[in-house]
């Protein structure tokens, strides 16, 4: 899925209000993009509702119209596709799982509404990103020195460091700061 992710709230509706100046992701024309509903979801804010989660914007090829008939979705970087856990909720959880090596305690520390296999299935999806993940932080930064590491530490702790020097000082937490810079989900 083709996705926009803007730092905040604030910048996501500065976007879709000017819409019509902004070139399409797919075709790169200017002038042919419309709202086009919402991506709805359940968030750890929600868990009752199906909330919004996402915008969803059509370059418009109806009506003679010179778009491509294509869509892409637009998100705020501190959620993530497809996980009812906030960008931060997420980073918390990652990185208690990958100190204490147990993900049933970690998850519970979120207090989240979530449990069964919720902490497996996203260790899992992160443990199947991590290649992508090394990959795109190596194009911000080379990977932490080895000076701290010690020799028993594991591939998901280094890709943690790696991440935190990659986004050290940025005003967003570190997973939405990879999503907003990247233009990617973190996983
Ligand atoms: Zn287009």
């Amino acid at each position: 899925m083709c996705a926009r992710i803007f730092p905040s709230q604030t910048e996501q509706d500065e976007f879709l209000r000017n819409l019509k100046l902004s070139a399409c992701p797919h075709c790169k024309r200017v002038g042919t993009l419309n709202r086009h509903g919402v991506l709805r979801g359940y968030d750890e804010e929600h868990l009752k509702h199906w909330a919004v989660r996402a915008r969803r914007v059509f370059c418009s090829n109806r009506n003679q119209a010179a778009g491509c008939g294509r869509t892409f979705s637009v998100w705020t970087a501190d959620k993530v596709q497809r996980l009812f856990l906030s960008a931060e909720q997420l980073g918390a959880f990652l990185k208690a799982a990958a100190a204490a090596g147990n993900k049933r305690q970690a998850f519970g520390k979120l207090q989240s509404s979530m449990s069964g296999s919720a902490p497996y299935r996203i260790w899992k999806r992160f443990q199947n990103a991590q290649t992508s993940i090394r990959a795109a932080l190596s194009t911000i930064c080379p990977p932490p020195k080895l000076d701290g590491a010690q020799p028993g530490d594991s591939p998901t702790a280094s890709t943690l460091s790696h991440l935190d020097k990659a986004f050290d000082g940025h005003e967003l937490n570190p997973i939405a700061a990879f999503q907003a810079t990247l233009q990617t989900f973190f996983i």
